[in-house]
Order: structure tokens, then C-alpha cells, then sequence
């Protein structure tokens, strides 16, 4: 359906048009026909971000009636912000409609002003419930001509304890009137609420149930928690045109990450409680027209900044609560776009994560911590795209150019590319040179069942592994533990993320995450166990088959003939003293 088919007038088209709405969204082509048409009550379960605002708004601007100067709608929402959004939105709606007058009231600024402003005679009250209660406490809002109520973020009131107002507010407008209820998620209080307010609502759902937006990826990163701060990071300098929300749990902690981040030059800032309100709006403006990348903040403060084309959302601690994450994660992928919700999970949240999960009913992508190579290869690119496109001139540059073109006359184009990305890269490199790549935690590491531990470090790791070949099997003592513990001793504390291990009688195989194969082999090398003198190296690529103990045709390094390597390990103890029975086991591999 098209918005010139729904019975708007050509005002409000013509305001449509201006905002370059095309066509109905669906939230919008469920709801319209109701308002317009039936005198039914709605429940819709929306998110934020599927255009809500415009289906109640635009034909509540539509049907409220110019001639008289009586309140006929009451919007409650759970924000200021959100208040002054959906203010600014119903005044775009109504640019060429008649002389509609729209109030936003909330607390925390001048309620005299609100009472002046009210007494003029106001059609339609965009209010939080707190602020509206003293309103109407001091007479000042009187809603006995209010024929539509709506609540907008329904469950966002209910979560900032606002029950008590609301039941308020609904008892106190006139009966017969249309109730109008938009709620991310279904809980039993919103449902009581429809019972004891609304009568036979049309029960509208955008997506499913307590269903996160559509288009939004749910990711995570299973990280320490102490390295929660540098995964942050990383997520940042691997995507230069991040423009989004890190949600964090407290004030302190959203001022922390944010302080952190600016100090280590991020275009960030924090929005939290302890700010004054102007300190707020000042972040919320930057952030709004972008001279922010990173808004550091909590749940509270976040509600009702209406940001629609976030990149991501990270939630640097994932919620407890189902809903919080809807909420947070529904203000990417908006308006048809895709968004991106990441969480930094730690071992202890994966219970929560699964939870949510099976709430939303959607898989969360298990994402590696992108690596230091990696984040350089990233900014490499956004650097050369930058490129691509012409900067602003400077003719202040024109005088120096001659000159320049001049020394580096002597090189021909591929070089002096290749000198340009050189320093380019040295920049970006900086940072990650010295920095260890960041490793993940791993699970059950103490679980008695050794088959299922290795299969649980193995699922973490989505990315490669190497498989290793080592000099020792279960002829030396050789088990999974001990391997285990061989190679965390030499770790220094590392945790090196291993895969399947394959024992044999006299050595075995091992895999180990890709980045860490070279590390490791270098760090075992040459060790002493027990006995025996270890020799670790890279496994030939393995032909399907069973192991060794059943007849396994995977061929160890070794027996291409690497003859250096042979010498290298043929001290005391090594795989080449002579042991009939390794001899036998090798041949067995050679096939
Ligand atoms: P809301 O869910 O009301 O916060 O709306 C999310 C965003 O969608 C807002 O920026 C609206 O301006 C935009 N929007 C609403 N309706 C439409 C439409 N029919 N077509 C395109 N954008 C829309």
C-alpha cells in the first residue's frame, strides 16, 4: 500500500514527501488504517527504529481538531529526549496542517514554563509520566478532552518504574477514549496494563515476538575481563568508520572507558546520570551530528537519543536482561539499514549470552578478536579508499609542490607508492608491533571430560589451527594432560588455545590455533621432558583417515625428507635415536 492510498489529506502527504518517506513501513501499514479508519485500541509490539513515531503520528496530526484549543491527545514516553523527539516529529508531520499545538512535558526543567505554556491551550501533550502527574496534580493539564492515549516505549516506563503514574494517568482520562500501547517486548505487566485499559485491542506485531530488529547481526567475543578494555579497542581501530553506542553498566564504568578511549585519541565521549543536563546535550548534539564516533553510556541516559544510522551497538557488559538488549541493540538497523550488535562476553556470561539467545531466537555470531596484521590490513584499506576520493584543495600546498615533484623526481610511481603505504603502514603498526595478540579464555579447562574439553576449546575457535607434530606419546608418559601442562609451563602463563590431540605410542599430534603455531613450536623446541629431548614442527597436511593406532596414513613434516631438521633433532633423547618401534610407527605414516 502506498501513503496516497491510506486517506491522508494532501497536507500531510505533502509533509510525507518532504520527508522523503516512500512508502509505508510496515509498522506504519498496520497501524495507520486503524487509526484512521476503526476507533480500535492498538497493542503493538515495535521496536524503536521500524516508524513508530510516524504511524501514530501522522494520523493523530491528521485527526486532532484545529478549531478547539482542547487537549485531545496525551503521548507518555519514558524520556526527555524521547519527548522532544517525538515533538519534533509530530511538527513535521503537521509543516502544512492547520495550527496544531504540541507540547513536550518532562521533568527537570521549569515546570512554570510548561503550566504558561499549557494555559495557552495545547491539542496534543507529548509528557513523562512523572512530570504530567504534577501537572495535573496543579491543574495546569487538563485532559478531560483527551480522546487518544498514547504510550510509546511502554516497556522502557515500566523498567524506569513509572507503573504507578501511568495507572494514574489512565484513570484519569475521559472513558471511551482510544489507547494506543507500543512496546519492544511482552511482559505481564504490559498486559495487565492493556487489560485494565484497553478494550479489545488489535494485537499488532513487527517481527516476532520479543524479537530483536531484523537486520540486525548479533556477534560476540568471548574475551578475559581483563582484556575487555583492549578488545574495545581493537573492535574500534579495526573499523575506522564506526559511528555507535558502547553501552556500559554503571556511571563509573561509562566514564572510565570513555576517559581511557579519549586519552588513547578516539573520537569518544560519555553520557551518563552524573552529567548535568546540559553537559548531556551537549555529547547527545555532538554524537547526533557526528562529531562523536563513540558514545560511551548507559542504559538510562542512552533512552530517547534518537540516533538512527548507527553502525554498531557493543555492549562492553552484555545485559542481564533481555530486554535491555533488545532495546540496545534496536537502535542499529534502523530504517532499513543493517546494524551491528557486538558483546564482550566472558566465560562467566555465556550462560546469560545462550539465555538470550534463546529468548531472541537467533544465533550470535562467535567473532575472533581481529589481530594486530589484521587491523593494520583494515586501516591500510580505509586509508587507500580515503584516497580514492579528492580532499579539499589547499592552495597553500600549490607552492610547495614544484619542489617536492622535484626531489622525488628520481622515483618512478610504483616506488613512491610503495614508500607512501610503507610509512603509512609503520604508522598503523605502531600500536601492534609490540602487542601481543589477545587470546581467548578457554572453557572447562579443569572438566573431568577430556574429550569434551578439547571439542570445547576447539568450538571457540571458529579461525584455523595448525597441526603439530611433538616427539613424545604415551610410551614416554604422554597424555593429554601432560601435553597440556607441557605446554602451559612453557607458556608463561599464556593460554595457548589448543584443538584435537592425537596420541601415539611414541609421539603424537596436537593442533593449535594458527597465530600460536609458531610461537609454540619455538617455545617447546628443544625442551626437556622427562627424559627426552623435545622436538616440536608443523605436521604435513593430513589425508582423511584414522590415526595411527588404526592404521593412519598422515605423514609427520619429518618424512619429507627435511634432512636440517633431522640433524637438528638428532641429540639424546630426540625421535631419531634409533627406537625400533618409532621407526616402525613413522613408516606406518609415510605410506
Ligand atoms: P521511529 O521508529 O519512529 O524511531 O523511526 C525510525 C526512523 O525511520 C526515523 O528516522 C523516521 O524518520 C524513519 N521513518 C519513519 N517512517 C519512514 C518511512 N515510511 N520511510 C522511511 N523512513 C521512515
Amino acid at each position: 500500500m502506498k501513503f496516497e492510498e491510506m486517506g491522508f489529506t494532501p497536507g500531510i502527504l505533502k509533509a510525507i514527501e518532504e520527508l522523503r518517506f516512500e512508502n509505508p513501513m510496515p509498522v506504519q501499514e498496520k497501524v495507520i488504517p486503524v487509526m484512521l479508519g476503526e476507533e480500535r485500541d492498538v497493542i503493538a509490539l515495535a521496536q524503536t527504529g521500524t516508524g513508530k513515531t510516524a504511524a501514530f503520528g501522522l494520523p493523530l496530526v491528521q485527526t486532532t481538531d484545529t478549531e478547539t484549543n482542547l487537549t485531545q491527545a496525551l503521548i507518555l514516553c519514558p524520556t526527555r529526549e524521547l519527548c522532544l523527539q517525538i515533538t519534533s516529529d509530530l511538527e513535521d508531520y503537521a509543516k502544512y496542517t492547520g495550527k496544531l499545538s504540541i507540547l513536550a512535558v518532562y521533568g527537570g526543567s521549569s515546570i512554570e514554563n510548561q503550566i504558561r505554556s499549557l494555559k495557552k491551550g495545547v491539542h496534543i501533550i507529548v509528557a513523562t509520566p512523572g512530570r504530567l502527574i504534577d501537572l495535573i496534580n496543579r491543574k495546569a493539564a487538563r485532559l478531560n478532552g483527551v480522546r487518544t492515549v498514547i504510550l510509546d516505549e511502554a516497556d522502557e516506563m515500566l523498567n524506569m518504574g513509572f507503573l504507578d503514574s501511568i495507572n494514574e494517568i489512565l484513570g484519569s482520562v475521559p472513558d471511551g477514549r482510544r489507547t494506543l500501547l507500543f512496546s519492544a517486548t511482552m511482559s505481564s505487566e504490559i498486559a495487565s496494563i492493556a487489560r485494565n485499559y484497553m478494550s479489545d485491542p488489535v494485537e499488532i506485531t513487527i517481527g516476532s515476538k520479543n524479537a530483536s530488529a531484523e537486520n540486525v547481526n548479533h556477534a560476540y567475543y568471548l574475551v578475559h575481563a581483563k582484556d575487555k578494555y583492549k578488545v574495545l579497542k581493537r573492535i574500534a581501530d579495526s573499523e575506522p568508520d564506526v559511528y555507535g553506542i558502547v553501552f556500559c553498566r554503571t556511571r563509573k564504568e561509562t566514564q572510565e572507558i570513555a576517559s581511557h578511549l579519549i586519552n588513547d585519541g578516539y573520537n569518544a565521549d560519555a553520557l551518563h546520570g552524573d552529567l548535568s543536563q546540559a553537559q548531556r546535550d551537549a555529547v547527545m548534539n555532538k554524537f547526533r551530528i557526528r562529531n562523536l564516533q563513540l558514545l560511551v553510556a548507559t542504559d538510562v541516559a542512552a533512552r530517547g537519543l534518537d540516533v538512527d544510522d548507527l553502525t554498531h551497538v557493543i555492549n562492553y557488559s552484555l545485559p542481564e536482561d533481555l530486554e535491555v538488549y533488545t532495546h540496545r541493540s534496536g537502535r542499529t538497523g534502523r530504517a532499513g539499514k543493517t546494524g551491528v550488535s557486538l558483546s564482550l562476553v566472558h566465560l562467566r556470561e555465556k550462560q546469560n549470552l545462550h539465555r538470550i539467545e534463546n529468548l531472541l531466537k537467533k544465533k550470535f555470531k562467535h567473532l575472533q578478536v581481529p589481530t594486530g596484521s589484521e587491523i593494520c590490513g583494515k586501516q591500510l584499506f580505509h586509508w587507500v579508499k580515503k584516497l580514492e576520493t579528492p580532499g579539499s584543495e589547499h592552495p597553500e600546498i600549490e607552492k610547495f609542490l614544484p619542489e617536492i615533484k622535484n626531489r622525488l623526481s628520481g622515483l618512478d610511481r610504483e616506488e613512491l607508492l610503495r614508500r607512501v603505504v610503507i610509512r603509512e603502514f609503520d604508522r598503523f603498526l605502531d600500536d601492534y608491533r609490540n602487542g601481543e595478540d589477545i587470546i581467548e579464555p578457554i572453557e572447562d579447562r579443569n572438566s573431568g571430560n577430556r574429550s569434551s574439553d578439547r571439542k570445547g576449546r576447539r568450538d571457540h575457535y571458529e579461525g584455523k589451527f595448525t597441526r603439530l607434530f611433538i616427539n613424545l606419546g604415551k610410551n614416554d608418559g604422554f597424555y593429554p594432560e601432560q601435553l597440556i601442562e607441557f605446554v602451559n609451563s612453557n607458556t608463561q602463563g599464556k593460554k595457548v588455545p589448543l584443538g584435537k590431540i592425537d596420541l601415539l605410542k611414541s609421539f603424537s599430534f596436537f593442533e593449535v590455533e594458527e597465530s600460536w603455531s609458531d610461537y609454540l613450536i619455538s617455545r617447546l623446541n628443544n625442551k626437556q621432558f622427562m627424559d627426552r629431548k623435545v622436538a616440536v614442527e608443523i605436521a604435513q597436511e593430513r589425508s582423511s583417515g584414522r590415526n595411527e593406532d588404526h592404521g593412519d596414513r598422515r605423514k609427520p613434516a619429518w618424512s619429507g625428507g627435511r634432512s636440517g631438521n633431522k640433524k637438528q633433532h638428532g641429540s639424546s633423547g630426540d625421535f631419531h635415536k634409533g627406537r625400533k618401534q618409532d621407526r616402525n610407527e613413522r613408516k606406518k605414516f609415510r605410506r
